[in-house]
């Protein structure tokens, strides 16, 4: 398929394509079937720059627009959206910490990115999902340090974070902190039903916090601005996940035409059967849509214009589009989509799973309906 790709260098996409073609998609399989954390993919991703292509230079990153974030993601997804998910929660904790996090935080921990720290980002606890107005984990100022209590779940990565980024509530409302993962009473563990069908990187741990000490500066931001915070950083990360579906889109497309281009039934390849080239022409027609919607996402993201509408509108149809794509795919590739070894399975899994994590589909349309209503009185 021939891509456009508005404000990326075609160097850079095309050396990232051949890196996933040569040292990831041959292990997609696996990580998906294992359910395990790539540690040498990421890290090399972080050896070579590429996660930390947007991070500022004076902390080693890239100093790259968004769009070659978005980029990353959909080549890094294209090849396996589980590795490509692994990127999002090291993106998330760099973005909140450099968007919002004091200067001496921001110097020690940016620049570990680059070295290729390992991070996660938890949000979620048993009784708050979608809704972290308030939180059961606490945060009490005890002298010169912050003391964390409570436990998070789902954390994305987190059987190999060296670094989380927790929202906790305080005395004025929830609030950001930097926890180290080997931090004293920071406890991970694979909960109960805690594995997913989708997005496999390792199964999400638990992270229970029993009375963690953090220094002062590791309060990320203003307290009680966490939650203005964790959104605003869900804004980057939804259009870096758009990427990603869009990535797994294009893989299942891309499979399924070759299959049908091989295909013989009734004496003509299945892709000479009107039926099915419509099939195509509707799923590329809405593929170059998605693209054009997820680069002007990552468009806003670097100008900073209505960035919660951009990316939640490229969430939106990106995570959608992906998981209808993925389902055609299986039903054109007929038995040889179904069958455990072949990827529309993993595509399909992953793309739904897409619908959930990072912002469900309900929660999107919520924001994109907030910036419609936005005038009202
Ligand atoms: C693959 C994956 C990875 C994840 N990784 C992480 C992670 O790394 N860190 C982390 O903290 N969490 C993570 N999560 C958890 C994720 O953030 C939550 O699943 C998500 O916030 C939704 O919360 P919930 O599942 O509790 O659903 P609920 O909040 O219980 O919502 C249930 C349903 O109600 C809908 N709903 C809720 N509120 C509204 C509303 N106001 N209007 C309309 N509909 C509404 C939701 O869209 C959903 O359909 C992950 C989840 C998945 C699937």
């Amino acid at each position: 398929m021939t891509l456009w790709s508005p404000l990326v260098a075609e160097d850079y996409t095309n050396a990232l394509r051949d890196h996933v073609r040569q040292h990831i998609t041959p292990h997609a399989f696996v990580i998906d079937r294992d359910d395990i954390y790539p540690v040498d993919i990421v890290k090399e991703l972080a050896r070579s720059g590429l996660s930390t292509i947007t991070l500022p230079e004076k902390y080693g990153g890239g100093g790259k627009g968004f769009s070659y974030g978005v980029t990353l993601l959909e080549e890094v997804g294209y090849g396996s959206a589980s590795a490509a998910i692994c990127l999002i929660t090291i993106f998330q904790a760099s973005t909140i910490m450099n968007l919002f996090g004091q200067a001496s935080l921001k110097d020690r921990y940016l620049p570990l990115f680059r070295q290729g720290l390992l991070s996660s980002y938890a949000l979620t606890e048993a009784n708050h999902g979608s809704d972290i107005r308030s939180l059961d984990t606490k945060a009490v100022r005890d002298g010169d340090d912050w003391v964390l209590t409570g436990e998070k779940q789902f954390v994305t990565g987190g059987v190999a974070a060296e670094l989380f980024v927790i929202l906790a509530e305080t005395d004025v409302g929830v609030s950001a902190f930097a926890v180290p993962g080997d931090a004293a009473g920071l406890h991970r563990y694979i909960g109960e039903r805690s594995a997913t069908f989708g997005l496999r990187n390792g199964p999400h741990v638990n992270v229970r916090l029993d009375g963690v000490r953090v220094p002062a500066d590791h309060l990320i931001g203003v307290e009680g601005k966490g939650v203005r915070q964790a959104v605003t950083t869900l804004n980057y990360s939804r259009t870096l996940a758009a990427g990603v579906s869009l990535g797994i889109a294009r893989a299942a497309f891309d499979g399924a035409l070759k299959h049908a281009k091989e295909r013989v039934a009734f004496d003509s390849k299945i892709v000479e059967f009107q039926g099915i080239q419509w099939y195509f022409a509707e799923m590329l027609t809405r593929i170059d849509a998605a693209r054009l919607l997820v680069y002007r996402a990552a468009d806003a993201l670097t100008t900073g214009e209505e960035i919660a509408r951009y990316g939640s509108e490229a969430k939106l149809m990106a995570s959608t589009l992906a998981t209808e794509v993925a389902s055609r795919a299986v039903g054109i590739c007929g038995v040889y989509g179904v069958t455990a070894e072949s990827p529309f399975g993993r595509y399909l899994r992953d793309a739904k799973a897409y619908e959930v994590g990072g912002g469900s589909v309900e929660i999107l349309k919520n924001t994109i309906g907030k910036h419609l209503t936005r005038d009202l009185v």
